[in-house]
């Protein structure tokens, strides 16, 4: 069962106004007035019954306070060089539920898609909230606008706790990598060019190998950010 986002309305009053929650509740989930729902208003999450379902709206009555826990305690950042729209979408669903804590779309030498359009990254934002909704996560991961590739390096980057890039012939294993804050930039489908190893390289980055097969990059980007935020 989802955990909806609600709006406080005068404690312990809440409510749900967006159509595609109140269609879910009163649709498929058959919620009627006196049934519990799940809710989250920010970061706190509460049990809640609900008190009315009127003029497309869904009114509730806070009966519990609930806490809402994180995967992990560690920071995970993923950059994601820009690759086949449907599979980027996919992994935008499984990283968010792995608890990344950021995601920067990324336009690399080879990027297959070099932008993309204000309602695509609209719909990008709703699928990193619904599987925030579905796995009940504490945070909600930062989607960022995409950038090019050197931006991040010279950026946003700086500042992750350790700085790492996918590669498949890299020395060091990312499951050796312990850290309590670490990003990852994941290559497109194309693969990193030889300018752009070198320029993370020479800006701190370490190459670091998720075997000795070749992964796509959606299942590189999801296996990433799994090891990278599992506490041993
Ligand atoms: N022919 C491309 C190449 O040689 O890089 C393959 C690119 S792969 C489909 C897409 C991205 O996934 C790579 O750029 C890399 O970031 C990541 N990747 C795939 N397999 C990997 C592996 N075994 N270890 C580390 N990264 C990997």
């Amino acid at each position: 069962m989802p955990r909806f986002f609600a709006e406080m309305i005068d404690y312990p009053a809440a409510c749900i106004e967006d159509t595609a929650s109140v269609r879910h509740i009163t649709g498929p989930l058959r919620r009627r007035e006196g049934d519990e729902l799940a809710i989250r208003v920010g970061l706190q999450g509460y049990r809640a019954r609900i008190s009315s379902v009127r003029a497309g709206k869904v009114m509730l009555e806070i009966i519990a306070e609930e806490t809402l826990r994180d995967r992990s305690s560690r920071s995970v950042h993923l950059a994601l060089c820009l690759f086949d729209v449907k599979e980027l979408e996919d992994s935008l669903r499984s990283v968010t539920e792995l608890g990344v804590a950021d995601i920067h779309p990324v336009i690399s030498a080879r990027s297959s898609i070099r932008s993309i359009t204000g309602a695509r990254f609209q719909r990008w934002e709703a699928i990193v909230l619904e599987a925030v909704k579905q796995c009940e996560r504490r945070t909600i991961p930062v989607l960022h606008r995409p950038e090019a590739l050197p931006e991040l390096v010279r950026g946003e980057a700086r500042q992750w706790g350790r700085r790492l890039f996918a590669h498949r012939d890299a020395a060091q294993a990312l499951r050796e990598v312990q850290a309590s804050d670490a990003g990852i930039v994941i290559g497109p489908e194309g693969g990193f060019t030889e300018e752009e190893v070198i320029m993370m390289s020479s800006d701190g980055f370490v190459a670091v190998s998720l075997g000795g097969t070749t992964l796509r990059a959606v299942t590189a980007a999801i296996t990433a950010v799994g090891l990278l935020g599992c506490e041993s």
